[in-house]
């Protein structure tokens, strides 16, 4: 029988919760949830780069201080491999804002505010196959 590889999604550790510390702790949950680590990142995005990767929010009234927040540090970038995986890691990460989001979620956890929610998670497999591919080539995975 063929073994089922999951599916996959995209995932960043966001400036504030880098700066904070919080790396070691984030990745502690991604395991501990048994998410596999397919490609992994530790780098800074630039203004363009940012606007770029959230080009679907240009027209969102919070796009430029997104932008400016995401280049404002290092950021960890990864993809993230489990069985359904985009709803399984947005389930982890819990609502956009900290102050929402579940107990015992990445978000209420390490996130200190509605923009430094402390990760991304991609919102469909669509969106994590261009997210992916925004930040990984294909010999970038194992
Ligand atoms: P997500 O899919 O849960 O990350 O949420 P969205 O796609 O709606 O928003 C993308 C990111 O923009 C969020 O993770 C937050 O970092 C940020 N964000 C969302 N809403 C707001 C807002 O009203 N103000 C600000 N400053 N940032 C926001």
């Amino acid at each position: 029988m063929e073994i089922m590889a999951g599916s996959r999604t995209l995932t960043m550790v966001k400036p504030t919760a880098v700066q904070k510390g919080f790396i070691g702790p984030i990745l502690s949950m991604i395991n501990k949830a048994g998410f596999r680590i397919v490609a992994m990142k530790y780098m800074k995005l630039s203004i363009d780069q940012a606007k770029a990767f959230y080009l679907v929010h240009k027209d969102r009234p919070f796009y430029n201080d997104l932008v400016t927040f995401m280049s404002s540090g290092p950021i960890v970038a990864a993809i993230l491999e489990k069985e359904n995986a985009v709803e399984a890691y947005r389930n982890l990460i819990g609502a956009t804002n900290p102050e929402n989001a579940t107990e015992g979620t990445v978000r209420k956890s390490y996130g200190t505010s509605l923009q430094a929610n402390a990760v991304h998670g991609s919102d469909s497999d669509e969106n994590a196959g261009i997210e992916s591919d925004f930040f990984f080539s294909m010999i970038e995975r194992y």
